[in-house]
């Protein structure tokens, strides 16, 4: 069976050494992911998200300067980019070509007009305009951070390209809508009272009655389905509601599909994607606010597969506790089996972290079989002899 190799560097350590510690492994998995298949003068578009107004959880300018300079290292040209607002902002939160050691550039230009139109004739949406960076440049470095999200479960490299990498009307109403291109409620086996009655079952608001035009919407991206199903219960002996999994995947494949046209203008051999599993917040780096941390730090990973790498991801979490005492209390159904990923406890199996893969798999776009190459170990790096000396006194002494 085919698979990709994942280089996985732990943010765990065997020795207090500079050798030993995340840094250098980021290093050390670039030179795994090999940079060389770059060239001179390449465009290399770095994308990543970063961040919103107070949203500073993301990757940190620290490690994004690594990166940046490996590319240079080439002699190619990088750039940070993503949505107008995010880089208008950006040195709010850290990013500034100072720190970062690149420019910072809108994705789509400054009114998210720079885009080329795309089709993706999925569901209701037959087109979208593709950010015009990502489709113009040479290179692309996908750049994620990791963390839960209400919508999909789960976000990372496939969300930051199948949603970051398009403009503001397709983020916002084309792939944010495509949930109700499925009907979740039949009008004819509900009466008006009844439809009022499932409103009020839902303790998060997801759920609208019009009684003017007898029209119920639910809104799948709050809903914690599996988790919850305080409406099916209020539609007992009707039958009126569903809530199944065809509505709620159809968010992960449209960004499957998104991802694919991206990753189809480069070439094979200058794609990477790095994801940097730290600080996983339960919602998206674009809220806007500090969140808590709800998953240990677990370290980064590359691959050349963007599917790899998302499986990977998503298997590392799986193996780790959720920091239950860390989760929001409007969580109000969190689920308590342990045996679930720790981001079904969150949003329930409809928004499992595994459709991501499910999908972009079944897309073409890599594959779930990957070998985690496990960069520095600990147990390897316990036995190595410390070079690094550490400060003892005033720097400028
Ligand atoms: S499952 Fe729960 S959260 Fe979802 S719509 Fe029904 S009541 Fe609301």
């Amino acid at each position: 069976m085919v698979s990709s190799k994942v280089f996985f560097g732990s943010i765990n350590h065997g020795k207090i050494a500079q050798f030993a510690s995340l840094a250098n492994k980021l290093d050390v998995i670039i030179d795994r992911l090999d940079f060389s298949t770059l060239t001179k003068k390449d465009k290399v578009a770095v994308k990543l998200h970063l961040g919103f107004t107070d949203g500073a959880q993301t990757i940190p300018p620290f490690y994004v300067r690594r990166v940046v300079k490996r590319i240079k290292d080439t002699g190619a040209y990088p750039y940070l980019t993503d949505n107008p607002s995010a880089v208008y902002n950006a040195a709010e939160r850290g990013y500034t070509q100072e720190t970062c050691g690149c420019p910072i550039i809108p994705i789509s230009g400054i009114k998210e007009l720079y885009g080329y139109e795309t089709e993706i004739n999925y569901r209701n949406v037959d087109k979208m305009n593709m950010a015009g960076v990502l489709h113009d440049s040479d290179a692309l470095v996908n750049l994620s951070h990791v963390k839960s999200q209400n919508n999909v479960g789960y976000a990372a490299a496939l969300k930051n390209l199948g949603v970051g990498g398009y403009n503001g009307d397709a983020r916002f109403s084309k792939i944010h809508g495509i949930f109700n291109t499925v009907p979740a409620w039949d009008s004819s086996k509900c009466t008006p009272e009844h439809a009022l009655k499932l409103a009020e079952s839902c303790p998060y608001g997801c759920i609208r009655y019009d009684k003017g035009r007898h029209s119920l919407s639910l809104s799948r991206g709050q809903c914690y389905n599996t988790n919850c199903m305080e409406c099916i219960k209020a539609d007992d002996n009707v039958g009126s509601l569903k809530m199944e999994a065809e509505g709620f995947e159809t968010f992960q494949e449209i960004i499957a599909i998104g991802t694919k046209k991206i990753l189809e203008r480069y070439d094979k051999d200058k794609i990477f994607h790095i994801n940097f599993l730290m600080d996983m917040t339960p919602t998206c780096d674009c809220m806007g606010v500090v969140q808590p941390q709800i998953i240990p730090d677990i370290g980064v990973v590359g691959s050349r597969d963007i599917v790899a790498v998302e499986q990977a991801s998503i298997d590392l979490i799986g193996k780790e506790e959720l920091l239950v005492d860390k989760v929001p209390p409007y969580f109000k159904h969190l689920n308590p089996d342990k045996k679930l990923h720790p981001f079904e406890r969150l949003y329930g199996k409809l928004k499992s972290p595994y459709n991501a893969t499910k999908y972009a798999e079944k897309h073409g776009l890599g594959t779930r079989n990957y070998e985690l190459i496990e960069i520095l170990p600990p147990s390897e790096t316990i036995n190595m002899k410390a070079t690094h000396v550490y400060e003892r006194g005033p720097s400028f002494a």
